[in-house]
């Protein structure tokens, strides 16, 4: 897609700073280094998002997760990773070719803080809504 940054960066006219590639997939260093080694990994097809990926570029661009989150873990030293992946605007995505986050993790303290507001569960609403959520898988 002619204006989209990261299918620039697949077809080479951004340089990006490349950790791996396939037939499929691309993993470069984000720009932003939100800490050291942070990596985007995303499918060659231009895709928006999850929401709108079919399941075999699903399965060609999740299976190269461990292989590219092991390395950066392995190449940073990092204590363990953050795998992030925003899906529309609400949900913090700004560049909208899919892409997964893999970001490493050194301390508590490395400026990264994941909140989960927890509520109350209600078993009865949780069944109708997981029944209602299961209704809409196809
Ligand atoms: P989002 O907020 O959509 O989940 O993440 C988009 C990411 O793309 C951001 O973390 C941002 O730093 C990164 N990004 C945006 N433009 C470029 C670019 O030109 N090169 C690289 N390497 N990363 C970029
Ligand atoms: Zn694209």
């Amino acid at each position: 897609m002619d204006n989209c940054i990261f299918c620039q960066i697949i077809s080479g006219q951004i340089p990006s700073s490349k950790v791996y590639e396939d037939d499929d997939v691309l993993a470069f260093l984000d720009i932003t280094q939100t800490t050291k080694g942070h990596t985007l990994l995303i499918p060659k097809k231009h895709v928006r998002n999850v929401l709108e990926m079919d399941e075999k570029t699903a399965e060609k661009t999740f299976s190269k997760l461990p292989k590219v989150a092991k390395a950066v873990q392995k190449a940073t030293k990092a204590k363990g990773v953050n795998i992030i992946n925003n899906n529309e605007e609400i949900a913090g995505q700004t560049v909208f070719h899919a892409h997964i986050h893999i970001v490493p993790r050194f301390d508590e303290k490395d400026g990264i803080s994941i909140n989960y507001t927890t509520h109350e569960p209600d078993f009865e609403e949780l069944a109708q809504l997981a029944n209602t959520i299961q209704k809409e898988v196809d």
